[in-house]
């Protein structure tokens, strides 16, 4: 069970955890747990081996398809496990008896520990405490440290570790053993070289003893693994440090640079790391993290404490799953797992992006320059279907190639491999990056990036979608057929009515960008994209594009079909902990042809676009969709938690909110196994920042139209809009906005402007 109670006096609501050991839900905080730093992260398994373990550790970008098989992140030698002996008795929570266990992450300092005391099988008493820590402030340096204090009787230790370079991806083996080494009697060096993309991978570790007496130390060489072994005596009453600190570098930091230079480095910094020690790299890594927080910091004053620790929570894992240049982008898990093969999907420009545009625009513009890189292969993949522009993948790694595995789960009725159509016809990512380039653009009026291709996803991606349309003569329009929405359990439709509107707004766009262009400008736009009619094409287009209209209830059908389905009751799998249960009892067919939503698709477009569709609309669409929608996707809960804030239907929009920040912290033993959400920790931002406090920011300033639940008396956070720090408060009744630079910014309450230059009250 995590508790989020454990921080008191400055650290209360910064700590989340467990307070009891379960060997089968390790998953759970393994995830949860998860330490990284944009270059790496680590899974927080456990130092010492226990079953239902599954160590991971990931390094960003650093991609490798195994025997042809769909390209992933591999998981790389592990050097945090540990065997710890204590007077010949091996150090195990499965043995003797644990009388104190308390494990968390302290997500101010970013530091996980774990502070125990034990009962061993022989009734000696020993208390240990392990703190780890990846450091921020250095990327590729991370480090554990033990502390081991004998409660009974002087005790002789004995800890044996290494580089572990046995690990796979769920068997899959990605690497090509390398040099392992030995140097100066003290540094462990390994290094291995992925199978087919041929990156390199670079491990050194080392030990210190800090307190006690050493006795021996001695190296040994396994295959595929490197280890050391020491042994030294402490005393009664006294505690030992014992301190692991490693380095990871990839060839892809040092392309073209001689391997044993590489090498070289990564000893030096592990010579240096060492003789820093534990607390140095803590300190330097903690301090990164308190001016993080400083500016960064949201405040929830709710009475459930959760509230707080969840915002925080979010924000830790954003943090830690960004990455440091514009090589990758943002995995489905982050660096925290397996799933989803680390591939990037739409989660990261619509779930992510507005969190990193509004408080450190230099990672929001890596995220979209990992795009913008991907240019040349859009064309490919456009052209290779037969369209015009560009088109992005719906699961995107190295290349930009198209990556979604053609088949996954079983399907219950063929007893075969279920199909995957998404990476097929799920074509709405290639509008969904070119909606988020022009909202950041809006919030950080970064013009060169917008010069140095944001301006060509935009252009190339309205073309894609006037080639990707089909013009119905009978109804005299432009239609978008068999395609998928958001929505994935209904493949092959026509109209969807998210896509439709998206695609609208970013030929909009297009348009603009095109009209605003000096000829050279447009004659280069039309060299790249070969045609010599983009502003007309565009234009016809547009003035032909199908946007399904609200019913006459108000309801915004999800697409052509959707509404003469069959409706079931589906309140069994929305309750089920385990996720997609009702594709244990229909196949997808069956599945498509009923009124049975995955995941938002009409109430997301709404909260992409909360100023297109009336009150009244919004409030019919989000109760006719709501009850049909099983919540099967992370990316759910807090879309329609914003959408009910938008409407006012505040104690929805907080159930909502709960049920999203569940989805990792919650009780669902299960729910993290394969890694963290990454997009439901943007969503669970954006359903406090776009939701509760109402923030909208568009060509015309800044919107706030809060709706605080009864749960949540008031909120307290910053934004940058165009360089200005905005810091606002909300209360029951006033909005409180500050900033500290001169430029006015003008201000949208129910309807009225108002113009902030340093300081504005305004009741609402
Ligand atoms: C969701 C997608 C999402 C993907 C990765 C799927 O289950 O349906 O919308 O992009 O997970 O998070």
């Amino acid at each position: 069970m995590i508790t989020y109670t454990k921080g008191t006096g400055d650290l209360k609501n910064w700590l989340i955890g467990e307070d009891e050991f379960q060997v089968q839900f390790q998953g759970k905080t393994e995830s949860i747990l998860c330490l990284a730093n944009g270059y790496m992260g680590i899974r927080s398994a456990l130092e010492e081996a226990y079953p239902f373990q599954t160590r991971g550790m990931f390094a960003a970008g650093c991609f490798n398809s195994c025997n042809g098989e769909t390209i992933e992140l591999p998981n790389l030698a592990d050097s945090c496990e540990m065997k710890i002996v204590l007077n010949d008795e091996v150090f195990s929570m499965f043995q003797g008896k644990l009388l104190e266990y308390s494990r968390y992450l302290n997500m101010y300092t970013a530091e996980l520990c774990r502070d125990i005391l034990w009962e061993s099988p022989e009734g000696k008493h020993y208390k240990l405490c392990f703190r780890r820590c990846i450091s921020k402030a250095e990327k590729h340096i991370y480090g554990i440290q033990v502390q081991i204090r004998p409660l009974d009787e002087d005790v002789k230790v004995t800890v044996e570790t290494g580089i572990n370079a046995r690990m796979t991806n769920s068997g899959a083996q990605h690497f090509v053993d390398g040099t392992k080494r030995v140097l100066d009697n003290r540094y462990l060096y390994l290094d291995q070289t992925t199978t087919s993309s041929k990156i390199r991978v670079y491990h050194a570790c080392a030990t210190n003893i800090v307190g006690g007496t050493e006795d021996s130390r001695s190296f040994g060489m396994e295959r595929r693994k490197i280890l050391e072994k020491c042994t030294f005596s402490v005393k009664k009453e006294e505690t030992v440090y014992f301190e692991k600190l490693s380095v990871l570098y990839t060839d892809s930091d040092y392309i073209q640079v001689e391997d044993d230079f590489v090498q070289e480095m990564t000893v030096d910094t592990l010579k240096r790391a060492l003789s820093e020690g534990y607390e140095f790299l803590y300190q330097n890594s903690a301090d990164v993290m308190a001016k993080f927080w400083k500016k960064n910091d949201v405040k929830i004053y709710s009475k459930d404490e959760k509230l707080q620790v969840a915002i925080r929570f979010a924000q830790y894992h954003l943090n830690a799953m960004v990455p440091l240049d514009n090589k990758s982008s943002i995995a489905a898990k982050g660096l925290s797992g397996e799933g989803y093969k680390g591939h990037a999907f739409w989660d990261t420009e619509i779930f992510m992006l507005p969190y990193f545009q509004y408080t450190d625009s230099e990672k929001a513009k890596n995220l979209l320059e990992y795009r913008v890189n991907r240019i040349e292969q859009a064309k490919k993949n456009a052209k290779r279907k037969g369209y015009k522009g560009l088109m992005f993948p719906w699961e995107s790694a190295v290349s930009g190639e198209e990556e979604t595995p053609l088949f996954a789960s079983m399907d219950i009725i063929t007893g075969k491999a279920a199909h995957v159509w998404a990476g097929i016809k799920e074509h709405h990512v290639t509008a969904d990056i070119a909606y988020a380039i022009w909202y950041y653009y809006l919030a950080t009026g970064d013009d060169r990036f917008m010069r140095k291709g944001g301006k060509t996803i935009i252009v190339g991606s309205a073309l894609f979608w006037s080639s990707r349309s089909a013009f119905n003569k009978e109804k005299n329009r432009y239609e978008i057929l068999d395609i998928i929405g958001p929505d994935e359990y209904t493949e092959h439709i026509n109209n969807n009515t998210y896509t439709n509107y998206m695609v609208q707004f970013v030929v909009k766009k297009a348009i603009d960008i095109l009209k605003s262009c000096s000829e050279e400008e447009l004659k280069a736009f039309c060299q790249e994209f070969e045609t010599d009619s983009l502003c007309e094409t565009l234009e016809e287009y547009l003035a032909n594009l199908y946007l399904p209209l609200p019913r006459e209830d108000g309801i915004l059908p999800q697409d052509d079909t959707f509404m003469q389905k069959e409706i079931i009751d589906i309140e069994k799998y929305r309750q089920d902990d385990v996720r997609q249960m009702i594709l244990k009892y229909y196949s997808r067919k069956q599945v498509n042809e009923m009124q049975v939503l995955k995941q938002a698709d009409t109430v997301m477009l709404l909260s992409l676009m909360p100023k297109k569709f009336s009150n009244e609309v919004v409030a019919a669409t989000w109760e006719y969709y709501e009850p049909k929608t099983i919540h099967d996707s992370s990316l759910s809960h807090a879309v329609y938690s914003i959408v009910a804030s938008n409407i006012g239907k505040s104690e929805y929009a907080y159930q909502s909110f709960c049920s999203a920040i569940d989805i990792d912290m919650g009780p669902n033993p299960h729910s993290s196994n394969e890694g963290i959400h990454a997009a439901s920790m943007g969503g669970i931002w954006m359903a406090v920042i776009r939701g509760f406090a109402g923030l909208w920011h568009d060509e015309l300033g800044l919107y706030l139209k809060p709706c605080l639940p009864d749960e949540i008396q008031g909120l307290e956070f910053c934004v940058m809009i165009r360089g200005k720090e905005i810091c606002i408060s909300i209360d029951k009744e006033n909005i409180h906005l500050s900033s500290n630079q001169s430029e006015t910014l003008d201000i949208w309450v129910k309807g009225q402007k108002y113009e902030l230059e340093d300081e504005l009250v305004i009741k609402y």
